[in-house]
């Protein structure tokens, strides 16, 4: 056979859960470790941005995964209103049932997850299939709608942590490495340690509490943060779990299991080229805990930074520098706490959902629809009960009653409909178009809210405190827009302005690979890529 041209032994996919973009311009200047490697030896792209507007985990991880957009591969949410089921079912559970959860030392897991319900293949199962099968695939994350997603819906090893234990579930099967590191090295080895403060104090940009942060139980608002669960326990809990999930220990953790599976499987040692990816959960936590604006966030990076150095180095020393090619990315970014920005002056707040619900309720109401019209508020999605939207739709005066219910709601800027989002449609509105490319007719809802901008769309029932600082979810660039670097094999180093979305992470390594992907909702990242007047030159060189 004629020599082929040459391709990365490792691929390496990297997503930081909730990691704003411009996190990497405010405190690139404190880290010494990976993400300042990945900004100065890669390729730095300064405006990525989502386009779509279900900026949540599972559907950011899987449009990173596949190259496509929401609206073909079908991940909409991380849990969406199922309306033959009639109940929410989450973007990984798997009727299925011949699959089950399986839990490393001894652990009984709950549940059965797949990415069954993606409806096109990873970039990591194309790599797999194209090149003859000698990829191996192997993902990491706190979460299994990141680890499964990332994954496809086969892989040598797809592992999330649940209860207290490392998991995964049987279509993806258990390696001996994964056991043998959750016996030696297990999370509660933990217990007793403190986060506290990596940095002098002066280098901290925001004050010790956020307004409206929610702390993990067992912590309060300052540092330094104990991993010792409730307050009076002696073994790891529940809350010790939560914390640690919260902290950077768990990242490490997940370092640590990346670079035993380099070493136990020799990826980017075969004949055709691996695929090993990490999701990063914590700093979407801490997020959530104490808003983007916190010595929390900035903390936890500086400690990330720390362990993407060891696993670069790792790499280097296992792999070879230049040959496995780096992808980081986030799968969404977070708005700041409501009360922390309301001392700016901006008009900012929380948008109850069920105040909406119960606003259409009473407007159907007078109309004589039988109670309850609405199924469920989830998000933006607004599901009706059977039939309740059909007859909507032919039924004007009562569509209208229903969207100036909605529409003059606290927090409210629209509300697009079903069927305004089908197919995509022609539009100047960047927001109209955003829910179109998350539209998946048959798991989407079948209305849509937007908040007026730093409005958090909270689902916190009535009377009840909020049990979480912030979050995500909404086309606004401060959910939307995250970093994207490019590093190592076949990447041309330089900072990039030119727009693009986390959808050409996929289509970019399939050209780095040489095969091709389903989808054309993302484009090759051309201007990062080296170029050759030969490209069977470097292998002729070998
Ligand atoms: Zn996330």
């Amino acid at each position: 056979m004629s020599p082929a041209p040459a391709r990365p032994k490792l691929v390496v996919l990297l997503v930081v859960d909730q990691m704003r973009g411009d996190y990497v311009d405010k405190f690139l200047g404190q880290w010494t470790g990976g993400l300042k490697r990945l900004v100065e030896e890669g390729a730095w792209f300064r405006d990525a941005a989502y386009p779509y507007a279900a900026t949540e985990t599972c559907v950011g991880h899987a449009t990173i995964s596949t190259g496509a957009f929401p609206a073909t591969h079908g991940m909409v949410a991380n849990a969406w209103w199922d309306r033959k089921e009639q109940k929410m079912v989450t973007c990984t559970s798997d009727p299925d049932p011949n699959v089950k959860n399986i839990g490393y030392a001894g652990a009984t897991p709950k549940g059965a997850d797949t990415a069954w319900r993606m409806a096109v293949p990873s970039f990591a199962e194309e790599l797999k299939f194209q090149t003859g099968g000698a990829t191996r695939i192997v993902t990491f994350s706190l979460k299994a709608r990141a680890a499964l997603t990332m994954a496809g819906h086969k892989a040598d090893a797809a592992t999330w942590f649940d209860g207290g234990a490392w998991v995964t579930s049987s279509p993806y099967g258990t390696q001996p490495f994964i056991e043998e590191q959750s016996k030696s090295h297990p999370a509660k080895a933990d217990f007793g340690k403190t986060w506290a403060l990596s940095l002098p104090e002066k280098e901290y940009w925001y004050g010790e509490k956020a307004l409206g942060a929610v702390p993990p139980e067992g912590w309060d608002l300052t540092f330094p943060h104990p991993l010792r669960g409730k307050s009076s326990v002696s073994e790891p809990d529940s809350a010790f779990y939560e914390q640690w999930a919260s902290s950077p220990y768990a990242d490490t953790a997940l370092t640590e299991l990346a670079e035993k599976a380099v070493d136990s499987l020799k990826l980017g040692n075969s004949n055709g080229t691996d695929f090993l990816a990490v999701s990063y959960s914590s700093v979407d936590y801490v997020g959530h805990e104490f808003g983007p604006c916190s010595r929390e966030i900035q903390d936890i990076l500086v400690r990330l930074d720390k362990d993407l150095g060891n696993l670069f180095a790792h790499l280097d020393q296992k792999v070879g520098r230049g040959n496995y090619v780096v992808a980081l990315s986030a799968d969404h970014g977070v708005v700041p706490i409501p009360e922390d920005m309301q001392k700016t002056g901006a008009d900012s707040g929380a948008l109850h959902l069920p105040e909406v619900q119960e606003r259409v309720e009473i407007a159907l109401e007078s109309l004589n629809y039988p109670k309850p019209t609405v199924a469920r508020i989830n998000g933006s999605d607004v599901y009706f009960a059977p039939d309740v939207y059909r007859k909507l739709q032919a039924d004007l005066n009562a569509m209208s009653y229903v969207l100036v219910a909605i529409g003059t709601a606290p927090g409210v800027a629209a509300v697009y409909r079903a069927e305004e989002l089908r197919d995509r449609p022609a539009t100047q509105s960047p927001t109209l178009r955003a829910f179109a490319y998350s539209y998946f007719p048959a798991r989407s809802g079948d209305l849509f809210i937007l908040p007026k901008p730093y409005w958090l769309l909270d689902s916190t029932p009535s009377g009840k405190a909020r049990s979480y600082g912030t979050g995500h979810g909404v086309p606004y660039n401060y959910d939307q827009h995250v970093p994207v670097l490019l590093m190592g094999f076949g990447i041309q180093p330089g900072q990039y302005f030119q727009p693009i979305t986390p959808a050409d992470i996929a289509p970019t390594l399939a050209a780095l690979c040489g095969i091709t992907l389903s989808s054309r909702d993302g484009h090759i990242l051309a201007e990062a890529l080296k170029k050759s007047s030969d490209p069977t030159a470097s292998t002729r060189q070998r």
